[in-house]
C-alpha cells in the first residue's frame, strides 16, 4: 500500500481575485521514510497534454509497485499557459503577453554555487572522501546543504523588490518543488512530432532505459530548462570539487521527455509512456515490483547532429515526411504551393532533406513563412 496526498498549490488568480491553482499529488510508502525523491511534471507548455495523461496512469500503476522513493507527481503545472487561448487552440509555448518561452526562466547561476563551495569545510570532507563508508553520508549531507541553499536562492528571487516576470514566478514555484529530488522528469510534446528524450551527455546510456527510440544527447549546460535547472549544481559542484582533487559523485538525474504532439492526448499511448518510465524507475530501484521490458532498439544522437530545417519559401505546405520516418539525403520532404504562380513552373516547390536521418518532427500548420522551423531531424 502506498499513501496518496493531494493539494492544490495556488499560483495565479484571474482578475476578481479568484485562486487558480494546480494539482500536486504526493506518493509515498505506507511505512518507512524514503531516502530518495521523484519529480515529475507535465504541460508547462500548456498545450502539451500527453504527459498529463501519463501522469494519470503513473498514478494508478505505482500503486501496483513498492515505492523505494517519494514520488511529487504535478499535472498541468502551468496555470497561466493554460488559460490562454489563441482561436480554437491552446497559445501553450509562450507567454501570450510577452513571448516568454515557460521553460526558459528556471534559475541556476554559477557563482552562487561557487558561493556555496566556498562555504564547505574542504579538510573534514577530504577526510571523510578518504572512505567510501563515510564518503557516501558527507556526500549527503552536502547534497542536503545544497539544496537548503539553493531553495534560499529561490526565495531571495522571488522576495526581491523588483519582482520577477510570470514565467520566472511559475518557474521559480516549480522548481523549488523539483530541488528535492533525485530523478526529475519534465514532461513535454513536440508539435508534431515522434517520441524523444533529452538527456544530459552523461545519462545518455541510461536514459535508453526510458524505451523512448531517440534519446538526444546533450552538454551539461544551462539554456533556461528545468532539466538543466537539476543537473547543473552538481555538474558544477563536482567540477569544483575535481580542482581540489576530489572526486564528488552524485548527480542529479533529469530529463525533458517529449511524449508526441501537442494538443492531443491518447491513453492507450500513455500507458506503453507509464511502463517506459517505470522501466526507468525500476531499473534504478525506485520502485520494485515492476517486471522490466524486453530491450528496444533505441538510437542516441548528439545534440550537434540534431538539425533543424527552415523554410525558404512562404506559401501552403504539404508534410510527405512523418515524424519517426528514416528518410535519405535528397529525399522529398515536403512541398510548399505558392498560390501567385499557380499558372507557372514556380507553383510548387519541393523542400529535400540536406542529411539521411530520422525526421523527429515538423512544423504543425500548413501555413509557412520563410525561416519556419519546418523540420527537426536526428542526423545519422
Ligand atoms: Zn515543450
Amino acid at each position: 500500500m502506498i499513501k496518496i496526498e493531494k493539494q492544490l498549490l495556488t499560483l495565479n488568480q484571474d482578475i476578481a481575485g479568484q485562486e487558480i491553482g494546480i494539482p500536486v499529488y504526493r506518493l509515498s510508502p505506507e511505512t518507512a521514510d524514503a531516502q530518495r525523491t521523484v519529480y515529475i511534471q507535465s504541460a508547462v507548455h500548456a498545450a502539451e497534454m500527453q504527459g498529463s495523461a501519463v501522469i494519470l496512469k503513473l498514478i494508478q500503476k505505482l500503486q501496483e509497485c513498492h515505492l523505494n522513493a517519494n514520488f511529487v507527481l504535478v499535472p498541468n503545472c502551468n496555470p497561466f499557459g493554460r488559460t490562454q487561448r489563441a482561436g480554437e487552440y491552446l497559445q501553450g509555448r509562450f507567454d501570450a503577453t510577452n513571448g516568454n518561452n515557460w521553460n526558459r526562466f528556471y534559475h541556476y547561476d554559477e557563482q552562487q554555487i561557487e558561493a556555496f563551495f566556498s562555504t564547505l569545510d574542504l579538510p573534514k570532507i577530504t577526510e571523510a572522501f578518504a572512505q567510501q563508508g563515510s564518503k557516501n553520508a558527507m556526500e549527503d549531507d552536502i547534497v542536503f546543504k545544497l539544496r537548503l541553499f539553493l531553495k534560499q536562492q529561490l526565495e531571495n528571487k522571488l522576495e526581491s523588490q523588483w519582482g520577477v516576470n510570470t514565467a520566472q514566478y511559475l518557474n521559480s514555484t516549480l522548481q523549488n518543488m523539483a530541488i528535492e529530488a533525485d530523478l526529475v522528469l519534465d514532461l513535454h510534446t513536440g508539435p508534431s512530432s515522434t517520441r524523444h528524450i533529452y538527456s544530459p551527455n552523461f545519462l545518455a546510456e541510461q536514459a535508453t532505459q526510458f524505451q523512448i527510440e531517440t534519446v538526444i544527447s546533450i552538454p551539461e549546460k544551462f539554456a533556461g530548462a528545468l532539466d538543466e535547472a537539476s543537473f547543473t549544481p552538481l555538474v558544477k559542484l563536482a567540477e569544483l570539487f575535481a580542482k581540489q582533487g576530489l572526486t564528488f559523485e552524485y548527480r542529479v538525474q533529469a530529463y525533458t521527455v517529449e511524449l508526441g504532439s501537442q494538443e492531443n492526448i491518447c491513453l492507450e499511448q500513455a500507458k506503453m509512456d507509464a511502463d517506459g518510465i517505470l522501466n526507468y524507475l525500476q531499473t534504478h530501484q525506485f520502485i520494485d515490483g515492476f517486471k522490466p521490458l524486453p530491450a528496444k532498439d533505441v538510437t542516441i544522437t548528439d545534440l550537434s547532429q540534431y538539425r533543424t530545417l527552415f523554410s525558404k519559401y512562404a506559401g501552403m505546405v504539404e508534410y510527405l515526411a512523418k515524424p519517426g520516418q528514416i528518410v535519405q539525403k535528397g529525399q522529398v520532404l515536403a512541398r510548399v504551393l505558392n498560390s501567385l504562380e499557380f499558372d507557372t513552373q514556380e507553383a510548387i516547390k519541393e523542400i529535400v532533406s540536406p542529411v539521411s536521418g530520422i525526421v523527429i518532427l515538423h512544423y504543425p500548420s500548413a501555413a509557412v513563412q520563410i525561416g519556419t522551423q519546418l523540420f527537426k531531424i536526428a542526423a545519422q
